[in-house]
């Protein structure tokens, strides 16, 4: 099988659980990879860095089609949000809400990293 699992709200809330996961799928013979709706450059986040597996960014885009274009076809989706799959984000890409969600991304990932050191 082949599993797209989701990154907000769903890897995020749990990196533990789902890197434990994503060795019990692999170790199975299944393939996971990462769908999110970010975009790669600037809504990077540094638990990604530690993510060894196949990552999609979708940019906003529906996950489905734009997986599908690229010739990858999912068998089991895993997301909060399961409209992200078959429907664009309702935030386009120069939104307010947009430009919002990345101002307090940042502020978090800045204060984690100031607890860190
Ligand atoms: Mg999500």
């Amino acid at each position: 099988m082949r599993i797209a699992l989701d990154f907000d709200k769903t890897y995020n809330i749990a990196p533990e659980f789902w890197d434990t996961f994503i060795n019990i799928s692999q170790e199975s013979g299944h393939e996971v990879i990462l769908a999110t709706y970010r975009h790669k450059e600037y809504d990077w986040d540094p638990l990604l860095d530690n993510l060894d597996i196949p990552m999609y960014f979708t940019d906003g885009k529906a996950k489905k089609p734009f997986l599908e274009e690229l010739g990858i076809v999912v068998d089991i989706w895993i997301d909060d949000n399961p409209y992200s799959i078959t429907d664009d984000s309702a935030w386009l890409p120069d939104s307010p809400e947009l430009h919002a969600w990345r101002v307090e991304n940042q502020k978090r990932i800045d204060q984690e990293q100031m607890k860190r050191n």
